[in-house]
């Protein structure tokens, strides 16, 4: 197994039921050391793009303005994880149609398609990812430089990617960017720990916050509702950053490498 187990999850979106979601939560527990404990990291944050300060500017694919636009069809579906949690009886508060799926191809996405799902044009999706930073959920996509087909918005109650860094466990998620927050000018309201991280990366001691770098995946939620503009994006270290794969083929190639998995037939 190099990525997650293709066809039997993903798939399953329109006949989910209880007795999937439980053998699924079950297998999880066994799933998660072998999908997380390897390179290069599952998915890439998108950061919030106006978070971005400008002399840092991001490359394309760090943003969500140079994935959509280079895309010609676009459909947003229901979020599989949260779906899972609402059968489990643990519904996620915020939207559930967050999954948003984007093809270079015109007309890819379609009625017909049998994934199901919405259609939408390019400004419609654009929405879709505004509701989602305004909701205080995470852009994430595929950990490539180019081909992305995916931004998933996602809660840190039902994403198994998330709830991995809430764990601690490193390298899940590759990011160039960590947020700061200035003591100076923070007002401790408490918005940032409890409404916007979704992956326990701020604490609070003695009514003091600061961001935990070592968890912290730049996502920008942070930065986009402080009251008093206490938090800031910085930029990690050149030495710190990992460039994605060039493409999908070279993840798989990569993880593949990592796994000790001969991959050559299927090329
Ligand atoms: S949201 Fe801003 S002001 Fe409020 S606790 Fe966080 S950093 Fe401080
Ligand atoms: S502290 Fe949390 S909300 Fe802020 S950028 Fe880091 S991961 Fe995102």
């Amino acid at each position: 197994m190099i990525p997650f187990v293709i066809g039997i999850y993903e798939f399953q979106l329109n006949r989910m039921d209880r007795e999937f979601c439980e053998l699924l939560e079950e297998y999880m527990m066994h799933l998660e050391p072998p999908l997380v404990g390897y390179g290069p990291s599952i998915m890439q944050v998108i950061p919030i793009e106006k978070t971005i300060p400008s002399d840092q500017k991001a490359l394309p694919y760090q943003q969500v303005s140079g994935i959509l636009e280079g895309g010609k069809s676009f459909m947003v579906n229901e979020c599989i994880g949260k779906k899972e949690k609402g059968i489990m009886e643990k519904p996620c508060q915020k939207s559930t149609e967050v999954c948003l799926i984007v093809s270079s191809i015109e007309g890819f996405w379609n009625n017909e398609h049998p994934l199901g799902g919405r259609v939408l044009i390019k400004k419609e999706a654009f929405e879709v990812l505004e509701e989602a930073e305004k909701a205080g959920v995470v852009h994430l996509s595929n950990n490539v430089q180019s081909g992305h087909w995916f931004i998933c918005n996602c809660c840190g109650c039902s994403c198994p990617v998330l709830q991995s860094v809430q764990m601690g466990i490193p390298n899940v998620i590759n990011s160039s960017y960590y947020a700061r927050i200035d003591p100076d000018l923070c007002e401790s309201c408490g918005i940032c720990l409890e409404e916007r991280c979704q992956v326990n990366a701020i604490q609070e001691e003695e009514q003091v916050y600061s961001v935990i770098k070592e968890r912290c995946i730049g996502c920008g939620l942070c930065i986009s509702t402080c009251p008093t503009e206490a938090i800031q994006m910085i930029r990690k270290a050149e030495e710190e950053i990992k460039q994605p794969p060039v493409d999908e083929m070279a993840w798989f190639e990569e993880r593949a490498q990592q796994r000790g998995v001969d991959i050559s037939a299927y090329k």
